[in-house]
């Protein structure tokens, strides 16, 4: 299985590393022409608005589209939840829209404001899921066809919609890989067969 990691901006590294680690071939993105050969895409964590500048700067963000419109596993954290969202405040681009969420951006303030929590999320088990929180957003309203996956005290922070995984925090900084082996369960097919996504 090849999972490329959108290579533009942000914490690249760390989700290459755990998806290697998960038995995945992981490679970084940066050209149109990566995307042809690939199973599923990371957008990882870093700023929203300089990474959707660069997707515009290296043409990436026609060929998302067509990605996105087909269904192609997709996996957003942080800054990447925000660019997969169908809308986010705050954002001079339009995001890409794999899935059905509008998004507050810096919904829990500052970069002083950043926080761990523990999070229930049923889909990865039993065991909490320590939730790492960096300017992160919120998930504002999640329209009909998307999964809740997590919800921090009011706030919706996971969702999910088909192949296509967005969180609020930050997985990659973690050494708990189950959130990317749930996403790599959903580019085999296995997440939604096993019926493990509510
Ligand atoms: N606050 C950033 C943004 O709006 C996201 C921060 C992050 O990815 N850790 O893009």
């Amino acid at each position: 299985m090849k999972i490329g990691v959108l290579a533009l901006q942000g914490a690249v590294t760390e989700h290459i590393q755990m998806l290697c680690a998960l038995g995945a071939e992981a490679i970084p993105v940066r050209l149109p022409s990566q995307l042809d050969s690939l199973d599923g895409l990371v957008i990882p964590g870093g700023e929203s608005t300089t990474i959707s500048k660069l997707l515009h700067e290296h043409n990436l963000i026609e060929p998302l589209h067509l990605l996105a419109a087909k269904g192609f596993p997709l996996f957003g954290t942080c800054a990447g939840m925000i660019l997969l969202a169908n809308k986010a405040s705050d954002l001079q681009w339009q995001p890409i829209g794999a899935i059905d969420i509008e998004v507050q951006r810096n919904a829990f303030g500052r970069q002083v404001d950043s926080f761990e929590a523990d999070l229930e999320i049923p889909a990865l088990g039993d065991k909490p899921f320590r939730g790492i929180f960096i300017r992160a957003p919120v998930i504002g309203r999640v329209n009909p066809g998307v999964d809740i996956l997590c919800r921090l005290n009011c706030n919706i922070v996971a969702a999910r919609q088909g192949k296509t995984i967005a969180c609020a925090f930050h997985p990659e900084l973690t050494d708990d890989s189950r959130f990317h082996k749930y996403f790599l369960d959903l580019v085999t097919g296995e997440a939604i067969a096993q019926g493990s996504s509510r």
